[in-house]
């Protein structure tokens, strides 16, 4: 089999669908040259490789893969007309990480490898440009050192040691900028860094450009496994079987003077999905120049232009002096380009984020992937595209992401509160939303408050666990494609970038704005869509919906046949809930109604009276209460079906701990303290998840089952007095044999028989059970002849599946999940492996007994896209989660269809 892939021609092995194989990065490099955009040649090693290489060492896999290489680099070499190596006419390369998909800053890159000392002066002459070469060579060993030979710092206190260097020399010279090093100076800094590679790893520099292809081949492999990428990986639950395949590539130079550049674009607009091609470039520099920050990037046409000027307070003759758009500066590049974006877009029918170069006037372009976009940019690119002709329905659905829905949903600054705000700065909006919260400087201190926005004079990969964790993004530098921006795009967070009237020192931990200082903690509030800065805190709103959002939703429910209920416990969840298409309640938990002030006391003396005559004086204060609520909720949902469940939760969690409160409960009820004490002594448990709870409450107090079926039915028919159609499900939760089941029927069925001869009325209502505990799913035949519907729970089934108490499995989760013991947290993910089978069986067992038995699921995961699709495939009826993941629901369950 091939290991070795090349691309750079219509010779081209690979295409785009081969992404497992050669990764994002390789595949869509053969599918360019196969549709003839201009892409450096070059090849790819397969991600097989990686895998071979972590099983089998380094030796043996190049043992396997030298000639295949050696053939790819000849191939190379004719395409451009240089050699590797080659002291007269040499060619670079350069070598790139490139995984199934695109993991930003995760993986490391190495440019200008096959320089040495021979080399460089090939390359001055070649070039003609003495500094360009030795510039050149000096980054190249200091990426090669940072990357392959592991000089990188690991910490921030760490400085890195070619910027140790460089720092020195320009002390020295009195100098401030890279730019301002003479020739003599930059091989003073080669032969310098050399010394240090020499002094920190034992070895020389290598200097055969074949050692160091190796090297960084292997380097490549090896950052599979570093720390960030698994961190990334765990984010996002991918495998670490996929691997990363190597790309090696003739090297072009945006660094080779005022007729070269390079730059990042968009064919749209990332932040709100405007069908606006835009992107940044600078002249006379080299790809990381542009996502650094370090230098202030231009716009790539005249419109971004203008707007970026405004922002940034620039005036038009400034602009045009030094700040021209590409557009405007090298029409004809831009034309050549604006073809190329359009084409690339055409061709992978969505929107693009690509890297071109300019090397002494004629354009390449690097790479183009599906870019990172926030939730809005999404469903508005997905339904635009629809509307262009250019994706069908279907498409458009699939290039949802569902869990990115979750940002459009979630509060924005409230425009009266906004309109008093104190705006402190300007950035770029680089990526919407808004954020408040406490300032951090550092990125691993973002935990350090509830909600805290991270301060930055600009960020890099290794921020990006505290980037997930903060509220907000703030950097002084970078433009739109830094580094801060695209990844808090990709992540949907709210990032203000490049705001350069801040000032930022890390030392003493301050941000001074105009004067004021501001310090660790200080509050601070961010908005992604203007870019301003905002001096403390500023209340916020529940967004307005788009047109676009109602349309994806309205597309998911043309397809989707599992229907979407939620979780909710209340009328006001209810009503959110309906508002984001929620077409039913799955589950309400009755027993969140019972800790309201006025109620958790009549549920007190229920707990504590010893007698059933006591508890049932209790339940009846609490009767009328319910009664009310459920009416809300009816009313809430009207027409639809309505699960409530009866109360679950162990009795403790109702009394009070603290001694005070004790006190009060005593002195109300007319008992002792220590009668008191001695009661909530009684009710403490060992395993309160596994005790007296659920069913059992029922069982062993009736008279609750029996006042909250009362309270149900009464409701219901008092909203029929009104004209409103209540569909209620009553739910039987945790039991784990028919005989309980059936114990709660009868008082259910005979409670509502009695209202019925009271009200001389009747409503139409069903009896079903949660299937939650693992004998129930395995007994599930002969639960179905009696219940009328299964719920699966799958909270509670999986912490008996697994043996994880829900409440601690946080203590050791995190650390499976590190060692790879686990993928994903089971709360969160349904573990289809396991759990599944119970909830297969289940449903399976359940229908041989009744084929038409209704059947959803009502657990955390109701919610979650892979878990939603699972439920489909199982047969569910239904699938119930929480209001704001309602219309994630509906488009994982269209999906699911699809
Ligand atoms: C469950 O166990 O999955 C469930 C929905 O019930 P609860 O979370 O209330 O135990
Ligand atoms: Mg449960």
């Amino acid at each position: 089999k091939a290991r070795v892939y090349k691309f750079g021609d219509k010779n081209t092995d690979g295409n785009s669908t081969m992404k497992n194989l050669l990764g994002g990065k390789g595949a869509n490099l053969a599918e360019m040259s196969a549709i003839g955009i201009p892409v450096p040649p070059g090849f790819t090693i397969t991600t097989e490789v990686c895998t071979e290489y972590n099983l089998l060492g380094k030796d043996a896999v190049v043992g396997m893969i030298v000639p295949e290489v050696e053939k790819a680099i000849e191939n190379i070499e004719n395409i451009m007309g240089s050699k590797f190596g080659d002291k007269e006419n040499p060619l670079l390369v350069s070598v790139r990480s490139g995984a199934r998909v695109s993991m930003p800053g995760m993986m490391d890159t190495v440019l200008n490898l096959g320089l040495n000392d021979e080399v460089v002066e090939g390359l001055a002459i070649k070039s003609g440009n003495e500094r360009f070469a030795w510039d050149s060579y000096r980054r190249f060993i200091q990426m090669y050192g940072d990357v392959v030979l592991g000089m990188k710092p690991e910490s921030k206190e760490d400085i890195d040691p070619f910027e140790e260097i460089m720092e020195a020399l320009k002390h020295k010279r009195d100098i401030e900028l890279d730019t301002e090093f003479t020739i003599q100076d930059l091989k003073d800094l080669v032969y310098d860094f050399k010394d240090a590679v020499k002094k920190r790893t034992g070895h020389d520099f290598p200097t055969n450009p074949w050692d160091q292809l190796w090297g960084a081949v292997m380097a490549v492999f090896n950052s599979w496994n570093g720390d960030r990428a698994i961190y990334y990986r765990n984010m996002n639950g991918y495998p670490s079987e996929w691997g990363t395949a190597v790309n090696v590539q003739a090297m072009v130079y945006g660094n080779m003077g005022d007729n070269s550049g390079t730059g990042v674009c968009f064919t749209r607009d990332a932040g709100t999905g405007e069908n606006l091609f835009n992107g940044e470039y600078l002249i006379n520099a080299q790809g990381e120049d542009v996502v650094a920050g370090t230098r202030t990037p231009q716009q790539i046409t005249k419109v971004g232009s203008l707007r970026w000027a405004e922002l940034a307070k620039v005036e038009e003759d400034d602009r045009l002096a030094n700040y021209p758009s590409l557009e405007e500066l090298m029409p004809s590049i831009y034309n050549e380009l604006n073809d190329y974006q359009q084409k690339l877009e055409d061709h992978y029918k969505d929107m693009q984020d690509m890297e071109f170069t300019m090397q002494d006037g004629k354009l390449w372009i690097l790479q183009t992937r599906n870019g990172k976009r926030t939730g809005s940019a999404m469903v508005k690119i997905a339904i635009d595209k629809l509307k262009e002709g250019a994706i069908t329905e279907k498409e458009a659905l699939l290039s949802i992401e569902p869990n990115k829905l979750d940002e459009l949903l979630h509060p924005v600054f409230d425009p009266k509160a906004l309109k008093k705000s104190n705006v402190i700065a300007q950035g770029l909006p680089a990526s919407p939303g808004a954020a408040t919260g406490q300032i951090v400087f550092f990125a691993d201190e973002a935990s350090k408050y509830k909600t805290s926005i991270l301060v930055r004079i600009e960020t890099s990969p290794e921020d990006l666990e505290g980037m997930n964790i903060a509220k907000g993004i703030l950097t002084a530098r970078g433009g739109m494609t830094s580094h801060a921006a695209v990844v808090a795009r990709g992540m949907g967070k709210c990032c203000v970038s490049g705001a350069g009237a801040l000032k930022i020192n890390y030392k003493n931990r301050t941000l001074t704005v105009d004067g004021h200082e501001y310090h660790e903690g200080d509050w601070i509030s961010l908005n992604g869509s203007t870019g301003n800065i905002i001096d403390g805190k500023v209340a916020t709103i529940e967004p307005e919906l788009s047109g676009e959002f109602a349309e994806i939703m309205e597309l998911a429910d043309k397809f989707a046949t599992m229907k979407v209920r939620t979780n909710a416990d209340s009328p006001k969840d209810a009503k959110v809930a309906r508002s984001f298409g929620a077409q039913g309640i799955g589950l309400t938990r009755t027993e969140h109604m019972f800790f309201e002030v006025d109620r958790i006391k009549a549920m007190r003396e229920m707990i504590l009276s010893d007698t059933v005559k006591g508890r049932k004086q209790a339940l009846d204060q609490l009767l009328p209460m319910q009664r009310e609520d459920f009416e809300g909720i009816f009313e809430a949902m009207a027409g639809l079906p309505v699960t409530v469940r009866l109360l679950d939760p162990p009795l403790h969690e109702f009394v009070p701990h603290v001694l005070a409160t004790q006190k009060d409960l005593a002195e109300e009820m007319h008992i002792s303290l220590e009668a008191v004490k001695s009661k909530i002594a009684e009710l403490e448990e060992f395993n309160p998840m596994l005790g007296h709870r659920g069913c059992r409450l029922g069982i062993t107090y009736p008279e609750i089952t029996e006042m909250q079926a009362r309270a149900i039915i009464e409701a219901a028919l008092n909203l029929k007095e009104r004209g409103i159609e209540a569909k209620p499900e009553i739910m039987v939760p945790l039991i784990g044999t028919l005989a309980e089941f059936e114990s709660q029927e009868k008082i259910i069925r005979d409670t509502a028989n009695k209202v019925f001869e009271e009200r001389n009325d009747t409503i139409e209502y069903l009896v079903g059970t949660m299937i939650e505990i693992p004998r129930a799913a395995l007994t599930a035949d002969l639960i179905a002849a009696k219940a009328e519907f299964f719920s699966f729970g799958t909270n509670d089934l999986t912490q008996m599946a697994f043996g994880y108490s829900r409440d601690d499995a946080g203590k050791f989760l995190p650390v499976y999940i590190e060692k790879g013991i686990l993928k994903v947290d089971p709360f969160e993910v349904l573990d289809q492996e396991g759990v599944g089978q119970l909830v297969k069986m289940g449903t399976e067992k359940g229908r041989m007994t009744k084929p038409d038995l209704k059947v959803g699921i009502c657990g955390e995961h109701g919610g979650e896209p892979s878990s939603v699709e699972f439920c489909y495939n199982t047969g569910m009826n239904y699938v119930s989660c929480s209001p704001y993941r309602v219309p994630i629901a509906r488009v994982a369950s269209a999906q699911a269809v699809i």
